[in-house]
């Protein structure tokens, strides 16, 4: 009889981490269990949100879950665990712009929060953070019809003068119309790029819009442009700016650059389409300031045979300065940290060292990410894999890989213990989040755990991203997931090798 390689690797999981203490006797009415064999469409139903009609597929039995797994999982979505912790970071902290006083009270929330939970070594590693600072924004169509617009300036936007700009605008549907147009018909005036994003479960129309709010304002600005204002790179249609780093990278160049809402974008380009010459007054009085003192928090559950070998669980605890920076990054908090407390609270170790980095400063320049890659590159080849949770607050969907190509299959035996929370291993390849991406330059493996992300980008980077916002379900199963994944791979013999150089490069 053929033994398929997931199970024998399965099989090693199990006794690796049945080699230690025995785990605790289930607490509480089990929605997965170790004992009864489940059917996908079964453990499906652990997750509310995850409820839909069985498919043929769903209806073959799964393999019984490793003890220890069956716990994690047990234990991670019965509890409110990440949810808790968006609503404590989101209170206690709110908006935690990288530089900011709420970013230095982040640190310290963030330490605590990490004690609280059980985890060890709980330190901070300093990081050196550029410092922007939002100032007065207002925009508004002086003629031929006066309408207000709802704005929120770019981060690292430079100012315009204090009295601001007042200018007819030239309309662009694409960063390439901008860059293709005759500077002639730019200079002197405020260029719109007027980009409409795709809603997708995987995110891919942000990737598509994207470029125009960071290479827009540098594209406008060489073409003599007096300002930039771009429609917000968001999904919803409502009066909420989506603001994001326009990566502009010096104070004396910079030019002033802006969202605007959805609804006011299309606003202005219905006044435009009606007549041929359209009035804006813009001002902006951002400021940049000197480098500030930041910090990657630390925290982990040291391995009990490999400790020096690593598992590393990122998110970002810095966020945008117009919301709560709830789902963006108090979500990935909020996950990574559950996962860590549950893996803690299992009773007894992993094999491997289970490590949390919330990173400082994504969101404005991803020096946290960098500075955690150069300070431990010499120590990067003990880093066995890196994860980010740093996509809202809905469910995982899928489970993607990049390492070593002989050592797929050992991902692959993820499969098994993934699906039960409805969570398919694929093919394809993982780029891992914008903070362990520059560990993969390193030649880290990453595992990406791809959430839904069909609402996410309706409240990104907004004054609306609130704990309001938080998919208690979603967020649950997503840690149950993170929890799994950092368990199985914290456990399993062998490991996911090196990524291979051509696959090195970053896309952020
Ligand atoms: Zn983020
Ligand atoms: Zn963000």
């Amino acid at each position: 009889m053929r033994v398929r390689p997931c199970l024998v690797a399965l099989a090693s999981i199990v006794s690796a981490a049945c080699g230690s203490a025995p785990p605790p006797p289930p607490a509480a009415p089990p929605s997965v269990t170790a004992a009864t064999p489940v059917t996908a469409s079964a453990a499906a139903s652990a997750v509310p949100a995850a409820a839909s009609a069985p498919s043929a597929e769903s209806l073959v039995p799964l393999p019984p879950l490793p003890p220890d797994v069956a716990d994690l999982q047990r234990a991670v979505l019965a509890s409110r665990g990440a949810v808790d912790t968006v609503s404590s970071l989101t209170t206690e902290v709110g908006a935690r712009l990288a530089g900011s006083p709420a970013d230095k009270l982040a640190v310290a929330w963030a330490i605590h929060a990490m004690e609280e939970r059980g985890l060890t070594n709980v330190h901070a590693e300093p990081v050196k953070v550029p410092t922007w600072q939002r100032g007065v924004e207002t925009a508004a169509i002086v003629s031929p019809t006066p309408h207000v617009l709802a704005v929120a300036a770019l981060g690292w936007s430079g100012a315009t003068p204090p009295k601001g700009v007042e200018a007819e605008v030239v309309r662009f549907d694409s960063l390439d119309a901008l860059k293709n147009a005759d500077a002639k018909t730019v200079t002197g005036k405020i260029a719109f790029i007027d980009v409409k994003m795709e809603r997708t479960s995987s995110g891919k129309g942000y990737g598509d819009a994207v470029p125009a709010r960071g290479a827009g304002p540098a594209e406008a600005k060489k073409k003599g442009a007096l300002a930039l204002v771009i429609r917000s790179i968001g999904t919803d249609h409502s009066r909420f700016p989506h603001t994001g780093s326009s990566k502009q990278k010096d104070a004396k160049t910079a030019l002033p650059a802006a969202a605007l809402s959805v609804a006011d974008a299309e606003l202005l380009d219905r006044e435009i389409a009606a007549h041929s010459k359209v009035r804006l007054a813009l001002n902006l009085g951002p400021k940049w300031l000197p480098e500030s003192d930041s910090a990657n928090v630390v925290g982990e559950v040291a391995g009990s045979e490999k400790p020096g070998e690593v598992v590393v669980l990122g998110a970002h605890l810095d966020s945008w300065d117009l919301g709560q920076g709830a789902i963006d990054d108090g979500a990935g908090c909020g996950i990574v940290l559950e996962a860590g407390r549950a893996i803690a609270a299992l009773g007894h170790k992993p094999r491997r060292t289970v490590r949390v980095v919330l990173f400082a400063a994504e969101e404005n320049s991803l020096a946290g990410g960098t500075t955690y890659a150069k300070t431990h590159a010499a120590d990067a080849a003990s880093i066995v894999a890196a994860l980010e949770a740093d996509s809202g607050t809905d469910r995982v969907l899928a489970a993607r890989y990049t390492g070593a190509k002989d050592a797929r299959a050992r991902f692959a035996a993820l499969g098994p213990l993934l699906a039960p929370l409805g969570v398919k291993v694929e093919d394809s390849a993982a780029f891992g989040g914008a903070d362990v991406s520059p560990l993969r330059g390193l030649g880290v493996p990453v595992i990406d755990l791809e959430q839904d992300f069909s609402s996410y980008f309706d409240t990104h980077h907004t004054a609306n991203d609130t704990f309001e916002r938080v998919n208690p379900e979603g967020i649950q199963q997503a840690a149950a997931a993170f929890a799994t994944t950092a368990w199985a791979v914290a456990n399993m013999d062998g490991d996911f090798g090196r990524v291979p150089e051509a696959e090195r490069a970053s896309r952020f």
